[in-house]
């Protein structure tokens, strides 16, 4: 990182941002007097921006529950008129902070309205937002904790050029030699952007997120990663986390992220959201096969509510070409990546284990897809 290679909204370079610069400043300032900053990070008003801001502390917190709730301007993200503008957000779980690093942290937070007095004095409490898909999730993972469900989710995205928006190391107005070559390879032209994919990976480890591999995608300049397997509430705060730092990466390296389904229409792999899911039944010895066939009964008879809530843009990427199958029915099999749920090859053998709903998009929204996972196959 040197140089001024920095650029504006318009493609100028700022040679005024220079990374050498930021650099040594944070090498040579010794120390924060003991203060922690925490970056507050909240799910803005298209249900999938990130927003956040930061605030000093005297004290390391143990648990979201030991932090301040706070508020911001959601007249300023699409979530609250200006006149009754404030947004209240509830720190839901803690991390590690990778850019700051030292005593900071990140913290996912919620997002309701503020505490209102009532006209007999007493408090009410704050009340969801509509974009807090967080709340419903968690009251539904309360309800069917016993059960312990997990979730592994497989997280692909596009590196885009920023000031072109084509994908990245694509040929200026056109393309790159067919798909074939790209899928989890090695080489210039074929890897394209590993030094981001990778040091995502390293970044999300030591923010504490239970982040479970890395690989190049069918399309170049496709990546994906796998956070999981994840207990219940894990599952949506450590990926909605991830995403935050793989966007504020980016944002180093000047390089967009985008999480459309269907990036580059045409004969091009799209980006999914694969969920991984099991729960207490399905992992029983013995007996778990047998429940994995019976919660995807289930699913089948609910196919069309879960579909309409996997992602914006999905009737783009399930097509049934391209390694996914048709939007309009529901199909499963062992080993098939063109069903709507594979069941690994190991399963029938081992007579227990998980399986994998290939229907959401990369735009998943986590807290969505686990609730519904959830619902439907242990709540209904
Ligand atoms: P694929 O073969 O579809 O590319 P990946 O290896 O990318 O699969 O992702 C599989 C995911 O499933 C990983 O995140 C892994 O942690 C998760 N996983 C493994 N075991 C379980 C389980 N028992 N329940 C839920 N998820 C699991
Ligand atoms: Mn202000
Ligand atoms: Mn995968
Ligand atoms: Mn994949
Ligand atoms: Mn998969």
């Amino acid at each position: 990182m040197s140089g001024p290679k920095v650029y504006g909204p318009t493609g100028k370079v700022e040679p005024f941002l220079d990374h050498g610069i930021t650099r040594h400043y944070l090498s040579t300032i010794p120390d924060q007097q003991g203060k922690i900053i925490a970056e507050y990070v909240w799910i803005g008003g298209t249900g999938q921006d990130l927003r956040s801001k930061s605030r000093t502390l005297s004290k390391m917190p143990e648990k979201p529950e030991d932090l301040p709730h706070w508020n911001y301007d959601g007249s300023s993200t699409g979530q609250a008129p200006g006149t009754d503008s404030e947004v209240y957000i509830i720190p839901r779980a803690i991390f590690r902070d990778p850019f700051r690093m030292g005593d900071n942290i990140l913290v996912l937070c919620d997002t309701y309205e503020p505490p209102r007095a009532g006209p007999d004095g007493t408090i009410e409490a704050p009340k969801p937002i509509p974009t807090n898909s967080r709340y419903a999730c968690a009251a539904v993972m309360e309800k069917a904790k016993d059960e312990e469900p997990w979730f592994g989710i497989e997280q692909e995205y596009t590196l885009l050029n920023a000031l072109t928006k084509w994908p990245l190391g694509w040929p200026d107005n056109g393309y790159p030699a067919p798909q074939g070559p790209y899928y989890c390879s090695a080489g210039a032209g074929c890897a394209i952007g590993r030094d981001l994919a990778d040091v995502h990976y390293k970044m999300c480890l030591y923010a504490g997120i239970n982040i479970s591999g890395v690989n190049a995608e069918v399309m170049p300049s496709q990546w994906e990663y796998q956070v999981g397997p994840c207990l219940g509430m894990d599952g949506g705060d450590h990926m909605w986390m991830s995403r935050y730092i793989l966007y504020r990466l980016a944002e180093s390296y000047n390089v967009e992220v985008t999480f459309d389904p269907k990036p580059i229409p045409g004969d091009w792999n799209g980006a999914g959201g694969h969920v991984n899911y099991s729960n207490n039944a399905t992992r029983a010895a013995g007996t778990g096969w047998d429940a994995i066939q019976a919660q995807i009964a289930k699913l089948e008879k609910r196919h069309a509510f879960h579909i309409a809530q996997y992602g914006e843009g999905n009737e783009r990427r399930l097509t049934g070409k391209h390694e996914t199958s048709s939007m309009q029915d529901f199909s499963w099999g062992v080993a098939n990546r063109g069903c709507s749920v594979r069941v690994g090859r190991t399963v029938p053998v081992d007579k227990c284990g998980y399986y994998e709903d290939r229907r959401p998009a990369s735009n998943l929204d986590p807290y969505v897809v686990c609730k519904l996972l959830v619902e439907t196959t242990l709540l209904m």
